[in-house]
């Protein structure tokens, strides 16, 4: 006889319970791992040359990372929790519906997760009051693993609805939620990077996961550039959406309004999204957004351009 959703759900819960204790710490070990590989590799193999002071620089947006992570540990974490133990026992959510196996229902809601955080990232430019949060992160005049650190702590608490609908509506489940916030880490940190990969290799790459390339030209301080690459997982959103882009218009990292060093301080940066009145981003005093050479199309023998 099949076994009843209330008998599953409770197997399920107990199978989680009953885990052992290495799985829980394999991933953030498996992350710390990854974080140290990816500093080596930024500096043996970097696509864009810094032009900001360090360690100062890192260390702001480390500062901010710890800020913004207090706030996912004290506040999103436990919701998420509670909403996914709900979506697994309650069978409450889309993929819970779903006539599938559990690992395959799990998948599905890792790949939702996936395309509603685009949707997020699209809305964060989009939306006034939420581009006053994510402009804190553009506004970083170089770009590297530490830049995916660099979010308004505030900006995680603004998210914090929107994340819990996610996890509602998709039904997804504790073991989902673990599996993308993994993904979700290591992807941030991978295409942040400051970090030239062998470019048939990552145009290849870049047909399923979103590169260093890629999210480079979004953060350009050209409006056309940034309006592209929105994909924070997996890349082929943007290309059903028409928003990937490979080339960039300018080289110039940041945000256009936004180029003075002083700006992207710690201070600064965490009044910034509470001033009464924003510069408008995509315009400068000569009406166009910052030159500089042609970094992305640039042959990669030269340090201070990029392919
Ligand atoms: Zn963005």
């Amino acid at each position: 006889m099949a076994p009843s959703i209330a008998s599953t759900a409770q197997a399920r819960s107990a199978s989680w319970r009953g885990r052992p204790p290495w799985r829980d710490r394999a991933l953030p070990l498996l992350l710390a791992a990854g974080v140290v590989g990816l500093v080596i590799a930024e500096r043996s193999k970097p696509r864009r040359i810094q032009t900001q002071s360090e360690p100062g620089r890192s260390l702001r947006n480390l500062a901010m990372g710890a800020m913004s992570m207090a706030v996912v540990a004290a506040l999103e974490a436990p919701v998420a929790q509670r909403l996914a133990t709900r979506s697994e026992t309650g069978r409450r959510g889309l993929v819970q519906h779903l006539p599938v196996p559990d690992w395959m229902a799990d998948a599905l809601a890792v790949l939702a997760m996936d395309y509603t955080i685009y949707v997020w990232h699209v809305l964060t430019h989009k939306v006034p009051v939420l581009w006053r949060f994510h402009l804190v992160h553009h506004i970083d005049l170089d770009l590297d693993a530490s830049t995916a650190l660099r979010f308004h702590a505030a900006d995680m608490l603004i998210s914090l609805p929107y994340r819990a609908a996610q996890i509602a509506l998709i039904g997804t489940s504790r073991r989902a939620w673990r599996l993308w916030q993994g993904f979700f880490f290591a992807s941030i940190l991978f295409h942040h990077a400051n970090l030239r990969l062998p470019a048939g290799f990552e145009r290849r790459l870049a047909w399923v996961l979103t590169t260093p390339r890629m999210h480079g030209i979004h953060h350009t301080a050209r409006r056309v550039d940034t309006d592209a690459n929105w994909s924070s997982g997996l890349s082929f959103w943007d290309r059903l959406h028409g928003t990937f882009r490979w080339e960039a218009s300018g080289t110039a990292i940041g945000v256009a309004a936004y180029r003075d060093p002083s700006e992207t301080r710690l201070r600064p940066s965490l009044i910034l999204p509470f001033r009464r009145r924003l510069r408008d981003a995509w315009t400068t005093a000569d009406g166009g957004g910052p030159q500089a050479p042609a970094a992305h199309v640039a042959p990669p023998k030269t340090q201070n351009r990029e392919q």
